[in-house]
């Protein structure tokens, strides 16, 4: 904490991890001779700069750029960018780290790297959106490359950022360079179901879950916070397996609608208009609006965070253990606060964290540097089934992990536990480094 003041997101995301190392620690005592904690806890290269870009007024605006390259020792840095107001040094901090053990797990060559800005893009015009990231580039083209640091997106970052990060590389490297970035564009390089992947995979995800306890969705209620690229992939999955989703939300407030979400109509809002959800109410007759307010208030079966980090606290937490929820998986990453993780666990309910559940994302992402790399370009089907391929696996890794630890059941024990080993056995392998 001394080392790193004022990181909140960060001492959180680090202690998260650090609570479950305790029994590994023991038995690998190896990992304390070589430093492998301290020195997975700082970031190989971390680099802040300067974002000038001019406004459609003509005035000139100013924006931090970060990219926290944090640990490659499985392969090059990956991880998105994310653009929201609240982005500074700590939340880089906390998903870079995160990312470290989400991308072990997902079994694939990548390491851990998160970067972005605190540039808002709503309200702001297509132009100025193309200007920023334009300046955006022009500075992070020096620290990335196929080999090296591969960027994707993360809130506020879509396939229009995505597009616009690419155009500005290629024209200052004179370099089709695919494999730079993922979540490209289908005819450019990208990869099918990408955009679909992180909610998917979420769902893919509580399907194991739920099929390791001899249940499945049918007929499950379902509530999902947030309403951008996770949320709505992951309602469109979960509906697709036969579960009720009926409610989700922004940062203004939440709909329920207990004819069931109309996926069409909340992806016209949003995708469309990148409109707001109470939009959504005002056109559906079934639907209500509530400003503010917790959606976690919202019954449920099966609860989805998959908007942002600490949005389900202590007393959202209670209200899902009286509703008997069976089960809370993280779709956004870090959502659930170390209080409302503890009050999950002692009232029963099935606790699956964002580096395990959300893998999807990346482990997509990955499949995108496959293609790229190859010069090739696989079917929806088939990227889907290898997606569910890796969901499946990492599911069975947390729980294989767990019960080797004695902790069964527990899969942020088994999340933290697996993805830690195999960075740090990396580590170790390649010296004091
Ligand atoms: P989007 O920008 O597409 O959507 C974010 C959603 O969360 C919006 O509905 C937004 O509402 C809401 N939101 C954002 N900030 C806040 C806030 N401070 N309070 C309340 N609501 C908020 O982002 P994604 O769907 O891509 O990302 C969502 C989460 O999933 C993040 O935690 C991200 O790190 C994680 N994730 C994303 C991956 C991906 O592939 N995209 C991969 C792995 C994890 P509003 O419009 O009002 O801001």
């Amino acid at each position: 904490i001394q080392r790193n003041p004022g990181e909140a997101e960060f001492h959180q995301a680090v202690r998260e991890v650090l609570e479950s190392l305790g029994p590994v620690l023991a038995k690998r005592p190896e990992y304390v001779d070589a430093e492998i904690i301290r020195r997975l806890c700082e970031p190989e290269r971390q680099i802040i700069f300067r974002v000038p870009w001019t406004d459609d007024a003509g005035r000139v605006q100013l924006n931090r750029g970060f990219r926290v390259e944090f640990n490659s020792a499985l392969g090059p840095y990956k991880g998105g960018l994310r653009f929201h107001p609240s982005v500074y040094l700590g939340i880089v901090k906390f998903l870079g780290f995160e990312q470290i053990f989400k991308n072990a797990l997902t079994g694939m060559p990548i390491g851990g790297g998160k970067g972005g800005s605190d540039f808002d893009p709503k309200g702001r015009s297509d132009a100025e959106v193309m200007r920023f990231c334009q300046s955006f580039m022009t500075e992070l083209h020096r620290h990335i490359g196929e080999h090296t640091d591969v960027p994707a997106g993360d809130i506020g970052v879509g396939g229009r950022e995505i597009g616009y990060l690419f155009g500005q590389y290629r024209r200052i490297t004179n370099r089709h360079e695919s494999g730079v970035l993922t979540g490209k564009g289908l005819t450019w390089g990208g990869s099918q179901v990408r955009t679909e992947s992180t909610g998917y995979g979420t769902v893919f995800f509580v399907k194991e879950a739920l099929a390791a306890r001899g249940q499945d969705l049918e007929g499950k209620r379902v509530v999902i916070s947030g309403s951008g690229n996770v949320a709505i992939y992951a309602t469109e999955k979960a509906q697709a397996l036969g579960a009720h989703v009926v409610a989700c939300s922004d940062s203004a407030g939440y709909i329920v609608d207990e004819a069931g979400i109309d996926l069409e109509l909340l992806k016209e809002i949003k995708n469309g208009h990148r409109g707001r959800v109470s939009d959504y109410a005002d056109r559906r007759g079934s639907a209500i609006y509530v400003a503010g307010g917790s959606i976690w208030d919202v019954p449920s079966d099966i609860a989805l965070p998959c908007a942002t980090q600490n949005e389900l606290d202590a007393d959202a937490a209670a209200k899902l253990v009286a509703h008997r929820t069976l089960i809370v998986a993280e779709g956004a990453n870090m959502p659930t606060t170390p209080d409302a993780a503890r009050v999950l666990r002692d009232g029963g309910v099935i606790f699956a964290p964002g580096k395990a559940v959300n893998a999807g994302g990346v482990a997509t992402s990955a499949l995108e540097m496959q293609q790229n790399a190859s010069r090739d370009s696989w079917s929806f089907e088939h990227t889907e089934q290898r997606l569910s391929e890796i969901m499946s696996s990492i599911h069975q890794r947390c729980l294989e992990t767990a019960d080797e630890y004695g902790t069964p059941g527990d899969y942020v024990a088994g999340a933290n536990i697996a993805g830690f080993t195999q960075v740090a056995d990396a580590m170790l392998a390649q010296g004091v480094i």
